[in-house]
């Protein structure tokens, strides 16, 4: 981008200030926040311009969330924040094929590549009536904080980062993505499709309490039983798929699963799930075929992969049991061959920097905000390539993919000022 003049020299002294307490420190695991840096006079300058325009960042957000983007119908969404990208004078803007809309803010040279990444689309279907109605901090809408929160933050970050003139040493990447609640779809052919090898990932799609830096593994299976199939009169003894299919799902509810993972909230990981089933097509006859599903999660490869395959020999072991045919299908969320341990991405300075500057900026009197192993946003696929990356939020939204989604207006600007203190520290450290 184009910065204005004698921004090197300006950039250079930000730079050696932001710089000097965090190389004083031993400790990598800290991560690259350090107090003073929001009291750098850049930095200062840009926090205080987000409070100064609190009235229209609100404004604005409500304008966004009622522009509707239903997952795969993102286009007019795409169509405002790529203006708003050209407006801030990114590099590279590219609307893909998908829609996903990215620009880039060119850093210096010599730092890393960062990108955050916040999704347009939300589960509500075309037709949904999307008017925000507010109370005065309270707002109210479907997708007021799913993802829209997330994206207004995201925009007027990159905003503030302009106004003070701070110049990063790496490049920070807006990437405004599409269809993530279809299953993190558009993220995923960015990062596979773009070209941009980035060295960190952030997702900005939860609330600002929660900083998660894991990725849920994700297997779905069907599994069909078959007979030839007998009138009722004729059946008495033979091979049954819906008795197969009764006794397999009593036994998928068997499998011991290990005990659930603390610090999830109302998640209760590992689960097996049986969502379906169904078969035959009369009352008086044997059915040829009946099938059922299993939806399995859970927070690392070794543990999915024993519990994989632990539901596949139930089902197999059950269709032998009871001498009926049987065959499967297999759906897998993303391949984590590539995905780093847990302590790893854990300790990593992305994560401690996220985790130090979320907590600095949470509201005061509230829980220290602790890092979550677990993930469902498009962070889960950068985790899957082995790319450092961690979600956090800008607001307190509430209620995420239901029609009574609410937020407090008030929470946006912290949100928006730790958005810039984390972008900073990650590209100038
Ligand atoms: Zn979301």
């Amino acid at each position: 981008m184009i910065e204005p003049m004698s921004i090197p020299n300006r950039a250079r002294s930000l730079a050696l200030l932001i710089a000097a307490p965090v190389l004083a420190q031993p400790m990598f695991a800290q991560g690259w926040f350090d107090a003073p840096l929001v009291n750098t006079p850049q930095v200062r300058a840009a926090l205080q311009s987000v409070d100064e325009r609190a009235t229209s960042i609100v404004d604005e957000w409500i304008r966004l969330v009622e522009i509707p983007a239903p997952s795969g119908k993102e286009q007019a969404r795409a169509k405002y924040i790529r203006a708003e990208m050209e407006k801030l004078g990114l590099s590279e803007i590219r609307t893909d094929d998908m829609f996903n809309v990215s620009g880039v803010r060119k850093g210096t040279g010599g730092g890393p590549v960062v990108v955050l990444a916040a999704h347009m689309d939300t589960v509500f279907p075309a037709g949904t009536d999307v008017k925000v109605k507010r109370q005065g901090d309270l707002l109210r809408a479907p997708g007021i904080g799913d993802d829209t929160s997330n994206l207004m933050a995201e925009l007027e970050m990159f905003r503030a980062l302009n106004r003070a003139g701070i110049q990063t040493k790496g490049d920070l990447i807006f990437l405004a993505s599409v269809q993530e609640e279809l299953g993190l779809l558009g993220a995923k052919h960015w990062l596979e499709s773009s070209g941009y090898k980035p060295d960190m990932f952030v997702a900005l799609d939860v609330s600002s309490r929660e900083v998660w830096y894991g990725a849920l593994r994700i297997t779905q299976f069907k599994f069909f039983y078959t007979s030839p199939g007998a009138h009722t009169m004729e059946s008495r003894g033979g091979p049954s798929p819906a008795k197969a299919v009764a006794k397999a799902i009593t036994s998928m509810y068997e499998i011991p699963l290990p005990p659930i993972a603390t610090g999830l909230d109302s998640f209760k990981l590992p689960v097996i799930n049986v969502g379906m089933l169904g078969g035959g097509t009369v009352v008086n006859a044997v059915p040829r075929e009946a099938w059922f599903t299993v939806d399995l999660r859970s927070l690392d490869s070794p543990t999915q992969d024993r519990l994989e395959s632990a539901v596949v020999s139930t089902a197999r072991r059950i269709a032998e049991q009871e001498g009926v045919g049987f065959r499967m299908e297999r759906k897998m969320s993303a391949d984590y061959s590539k995905a780093r341990p847990q302590q790893e991405r854990l300790n990593h300075p992305l994560v401690q920097t996220a985790l130090a500057v979320s907590n600095y900026f949470r509201k005061p009197g509230t829980p220290a905000i602790v890092p979550q192993d677990v993930g469902s946003t498009d962070a889960n696929n950068a985790v899957a390539m082995g790319i450092p990356a961690v979600a956090i939020g800008a607001t307190t939204e509430r209620m995420p993919h239901r029609l009574e989604e609410e937020d407090d207006a008030s929470s946006i600007v912290p949100g928006i000022q730790s958005l810039i203190v984390l972008a900073v520290a990650l590209t100038t450290h």
